[in-house]
């Protein structure tokens, strides 16, 4: 009877705590502890172990659904061997979020379809796991967001919004021409985020054309580039496109699907 008591009396504590795992695992755990016979102490590490495992994850999953990939692509599904030129030892080390750490910044460089943007979200998504708070934007898109911010008087809001962040992938830079006031929002962009925030950016073009991107404004560009490199790790993919390559694999698989190739994908 008073263990009955003392259970719903602990109950309401752990409620009244916001200890939610805790309340849903304690029982288990007492069993484990009483056939194990582990100690007071023991027993209480375990509960709130598992307690901040739970908070953890919980964490980790709003800050993936907070960073907005459009898809959730994983370095662990990245295949090196496909990109040979690529330098895996170096994606593997930024995968440790230390640039982010310093607020250095990531210039992926390549052909469309070399595997920026999987890089790009993989690398994001490992930051999250890490507890950085990370956000995905099309270059374009963030163009817009800031067209939005400033017709709607939501300028301030907006760039405070972008100040919370620790890491920010903007997406396909230089596929889009950008009209004046897109490339001076963006140029405001990159002047915030300078030091502050991490930028991690995708393009396809070499840095010679990025006036072509700005509104053909070599200045801003200028201006813009000194930012977006003061402290950067470029890395060019230079591969060849793994979508013409995966799609050429699968014409010569329907050619030919008993024979197994070990050629080098060219
Ligand atoms: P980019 O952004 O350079 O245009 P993506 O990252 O969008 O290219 O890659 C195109 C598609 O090919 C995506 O589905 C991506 O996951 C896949 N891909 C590209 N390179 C690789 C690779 N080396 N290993 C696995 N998948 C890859
Ligand atoms: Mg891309």
């Amino acid at each position: 009877m008073k263990r009955k008591a003392n259970a719903l009396l602990l109950e309401s504590h752990l409620k009244t705590l916001r200890l939610p795992t805790m309340l849903a695992e304690y029982a288990a755990v007492v069993r484990q502890c009483a056939d194990s016979d582990a100690t007071y102490e023991a027993f209480l590490e375990r509960l709130a172990e598992l307690e901040v495992n739970a908070r953890s994850a919980k964490a980790t999953e709003r800050r993936l659904k907070q960073a907005h990939f459009p898809v959730a692509k994983e370095l662990s599904e990245f295949d090196f061997s496909a990109a040979p030129k690529l330098n895996k030892s170096k994606i593997l080390e930024l995968s440790r979020g230390e640039f982010i750490g310093q607020r250095a910044n990531l210039v992926f460089l390549g052909a469309p379809g070399t595997g920026k943007t999987h890089l790009a979200i993989g690398l994001g998504r490992q930051a999250c796991r890490l507890g950085y708070r990370v956000r995905f934007f099309t270059a374009a898109g963030l163009a817009n967001l800031y067209r939005e911010a400033w017709e709607g008087r939501q300028m301030l809001r907006f760039e405070a919004s972008l100040r919370r962040l620790d890491a920010i992938v903007v997406d396909e830079l230089g596929y889009v021409p950008m009209d004046k006031e897109a490339a001076e929002h963006l140029f405001g962009f990159f002047s915030q985020c300078y030091e502050q925030t991490s930028l991690v950016v995708t393009t396809n073009l070499p840095f010679a054309e990025w006036p072509t991107t700005f509104a053909g404004d070599e200045r801003l560009t200028g201006a813009l580039l000194d930012r977006l490199t003061h402290r950067v790790y470029i890395v060019d993919i230079e591969g060849d496109s793994y979508r013409l390559k995966s799609s050429m694999k699968a014409k010569q698989g329907n050619q030919s699907t008993t024979r197994r190739t070990t050629k080098k994908p060219d």
